[in-house]
């Protein structure tokens, strides 16, 4: 019997989906083992985020109030003092930009081996993680050969959890080494065009190289506000700097799981489809009908989207 212990997330005082999604993957994973999910909740809000993430299959919730801004070193020693005090064997945090900063600290201190970027975890008698390899092309199987793990996970892979439950709430007593905390945080600055998280969308116009040229964007910036959808696109045009990084669907780019996604002249490369085949309904608009985009849409116009988008414009009720 091996207990988990789950950290959430939050961004600016929003909880982000990845904190209902990895109490989904840390209450599989303590089916497994027989264990309990404890779910350890950082911020500033705790007790109102501790209310939200109340959810089915929660069996203990410890609050830290630290602030809403993220600093590595508090988060560092907060998880590693909530990972000794509640016994967990397993710790499983978001694979975010926070995740990927703070987790492998923890590794280093606690001298637990850490594994990051999961899709997928097992128990059968030992933890086995499933990651992907080589540009998402092959998916591969990690034994860990220890008692104990931590583990980031990939956002959008497990489902959140959203039906309430009843889990105890308490807070957690913390003892900050202030010696030890290296960075001050100054502010929070959103990054050019930051003002939209793709993660977090569930309509996306998304464009490709089809597009030409740099001015041709507006039509796809009409669809997309025509539609209500948020704008993406694949690399190339944020390579170009047509677009800003944070617009980019992809392995390098924002994983992407929204009901809706709408590629238009992407061809499908496989690292553009490791950040959206996520989403509910794909539709495809491309010339070339072997384009592999089309392996794996829901819906496709082989067509000119020079053609195709402006009857959708016009469809939709834009000018
Ligand atoms: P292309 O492959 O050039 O496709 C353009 C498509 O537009 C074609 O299918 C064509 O038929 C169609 N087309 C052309 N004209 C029209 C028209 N008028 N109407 C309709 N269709 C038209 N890519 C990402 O997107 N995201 C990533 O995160 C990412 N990460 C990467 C990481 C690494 C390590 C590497 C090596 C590559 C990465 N790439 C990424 C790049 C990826 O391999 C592809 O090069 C890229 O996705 C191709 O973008 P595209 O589909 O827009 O362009």
């Amino acid at each position: 019997m091996s207990d988990v212990l789950a950290i959430s997330e939050h961004r600016q005082g929003e909880l982000r989906d990845a904190s209902y999604e990895v109490v989904t993957a840390g209450r599989e994973l303590a089916d497994e083992t027989g264990g309990d999910l404890h779910l350890g909740v950082i911020g500033g809000d705790v007790d109102t985020y501790a209310d939200e993430l109340n959810l089915e299959g929660v069996d203990a919730i410890h609050t830290v109030d630290e602030g809403d801004e993220f600093n590595h070193d508090v988060y560092t020693q907060t998880t590693e003092q909530l990972f000794d005090a509640t016994g967990a064997s397993y710790l499983l945090v978001p694979h975010t930009v926070n995740g990927m900063d703070y987790a492998p600290a923890v590794a280093g201190k606690t001298d637990v081996p850490v594994v990051t970027d999961a899709i997928g975890i097992a128990h059968n008698g030992a933890l086995e993680i499933t990651r992907e390899m080589y540009s998402s092309k092959v998916e591969t199987t990690v034994d860990v050969d220890s008692d104990e793990a931590i583990v980031t996970t990939r956002p959008a892979e497990w489902e959140a959890t959203e039906t309430d439950g009843d889990a105890s709430v308490e807070a957690f007593d913390v003892e900050i080494d202030q010696d030890a905390v290296g960075s001050t945080v100054t502010g929070f600055e959103e990054a050019a065009g930051g003002d939209v998280d793709l993660g977090e969308s569930e309509f996306i116009v998304s464009i490709g190289r089809g597009i030409d040229e740099e001015d041709n964007l507006d039509l796809i910036e009409e669809l997309a506000d025509t539609v209500g959808a948020d704008l993406g696109s694949s690399r190339p045009l944020v390579d170009n700097g047509w677009l800003p990084k944070n617009r980019q669907v992809g392995q390098s780019g924002k994983v992407v799981t929204p009901d809706v996604y709408i590629a238009i002249g992407i061809s499908g490369a496989v690292q553009h489809v490791a950040g959206m085949k996520g989403a509910d309904t794909i539709i495809a608009i491309n010339t070339d009908p072997s384009a592999p985009i089309y392996d794996i849409a829901d819906y496709g116009v082989v067509g000119d989207l020079f053609e195709v988008v402006p009857q959708l414009i016009e469809e939709f009720g834009g000018t």
